[in-house]
């Protein structure tokens, strides 16, 4: 049994942290490869060392003095060494580090120090060797992931290596140059790894535990969902849901390896297994709900747009040439509405209402903003009746008007438009009948 752990920021904010982390990996043999994030925030308020990171290059990078920053973040580092006792000293390497900030090696090595210490303070603590990720993981000239050969790099080092630990949310291009993927990248790497070894699975340690139904800022303490498939996921994080970074599905799905999202502060919690397939039902009929704001609708009306070719492809048109991707596209006989995002759209719009008019000559275009669209997804959708029955009776009880309904041929979803102002009022009315009148 193998297994590949990554561990959150918030899992090694401090010492104390630390100590959880090193009993929880401690406590199987199989957590063999260790993906460490930079130390988060300790309390609320407080400062994650790699925006600490960017701030004190952002000092260096305009010739200002950034000397105060750089010794915080050291103090940060000291106070986890410290804390476990350990015999450790980053003195050379924050000399080696303050030298690149003066010849400025980018914002990206900047950042990327963070787990990179992390790194080597978790190898010494734990006794498991320290592989530096920018000679592994590696990106391409155009800047994107090159998984070729990465996999090649990382499989043939872990095949010789018993237990290690590389660093998250980096690596860098051919020429040695440091990259890190995007913000909450540690996810990411902890799914190359887990491919690379062929893990059995993908533990994902944080702070809570597990993936919710929905939105704990919407819904007080919803439920867990005790799994879930990649394709669930998918659908849910596209609509705004985050526990992991959405990259993070890629590598394991491809290579079939669960991923297991377990709580630090609450280790004996099973968490979220996240797989490729189940036959294991869900506790409800629904597996979640998640949504987003900022949405706008631009409705187009047209005598006769049934039996005119190529109408659709025209209206789409004038949203490609303007690079805006369009989100849902329900139409009628003679009318069609494509929503797109507020923002992108806001940017161009009179670009692209007129080239709907030059090239649809419609009859009437009609805008609507501070749209929302809220997703019920879920895998017993499909052999379930009356799903949207209920969903859209529990819509209509909360008072919500709906603008536009979407199920998703895939029968995994359904997917309605509402205001932005009713957003939260339907999700809760949602969770009520789908959740709170099962349990
Ligand atoms: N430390 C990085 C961030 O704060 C990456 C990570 O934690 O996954 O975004």
């Amino acid at each position: 049994m193998k297994k590949v752990v990554k561990f959150g920021g918030s899992s090694l904010a401090n010492a104390e942290q630390f100590k959880k982390v090193g009993s929880i990996i401690r406590k199987e043999e199989a957590r063999r490869y260790v993906v460490p994030s930079a130390p988060g925030k300790r309390f609320s308020g407080d400062t994650k060392v790699t925006d600490l990171l960017y701030q004190c290059y952002g000092k260096a990078e305009t010739d200002e003095d950034f000397e105060d920053i750089l010794r915080e973040i050291h103090s940060r580092y000291q106070e986890i060494i410290d804390g476990l006792e350990i015999e450790l000293s980053l003195d050379d390497e924050f000399d080696v580090i303050r030298r690149n900030f003066r010849e400025k090696a980018g914002a990206d090595y900047a950042a990327s120090r963070g787990e990179y210490l992390n790194g080597i303070i978790m190898a010494e603590y734990l006794g498991y060797t320290f592989l530096d990720a920018a000679k592994y993981i590696t990106f391409k000239d155009d800047g994107t992931f090159d998984d070729v050969t990465t996999q090649e790099k990382l499989s043939a080092c872990l095949e010789q290596v018993e237990k290690a630990v590389i660093p998250g949310f980096y690596g860098a291009y051919k020429d040695g140059r440091v990259k890190t993927f995007s913000r909450g990248g540690s996810d990411v790497t902890g799914s190359i790894v887990a491919k690379a070894c062929n893990a059995d699975i993908y533990e994902n340690w944080t702070d809570v535990s597990g993936f919710m139904v929905t939105d704990p800022r919407i819904v007080k303490n919803p439920e867990i969902i005790e799994t879930i498939t990649y394709r669930e996921l998918r659908e849910l994080a596209y609509m705004g849901a985050s526990v992991l970074h959405e990259d993070a599905i890629f590598p394991v799905r491809k290579a079939g390896i669960p991923i297991n999202i377990r709580n630090t502060n609450a280790p004996d919690d099973r968490g979220t297994m996240i797989v490729a397939n189940t036959c294991y039902k869900p506790k409800f009929a629904i597996t979640g709900i998640a949504g987003r704001k900022g949405f706008t609708s631009i409705s187009i009306e047209k005598d006769m747009m049934n039996s005119e070719i190529g109408f659709g492809r025209r209206v789409l048109s004038a949203f490609e040439k303007a690079g805006i991707p369009f989100e849902h596209m329900p139409s009628g006989i003679d009318t069609m509405t494509v929503f797109v995002n507020q923002h992108e759209f806001e940017e161009h719009e009179q670009m692209i209402l007129s080239e709907i008019r030059r090239l649809c000559e419609p009859d009437l275009v009609e805008l609507e903003t501070d749209l929302a669209l809220v997703a019920v997804v879920g895998r017993g959708m499909k052999k379930n009746k009356g799903i949207a029955a209920r969903v859209f009776a529990a819509l209509a009880h909360a008072g919500v008007n709906i603008k536009m309904i979407d199920q998703g041929s895939s029968e995994m979803n359904i997917i309605v438009g509402l205001e932005s102002r009713d957003f939260e009022a339907a999700v809760r009315a949602i969770y009520d009948v789908f959740v709170n009148m099962e349990l």
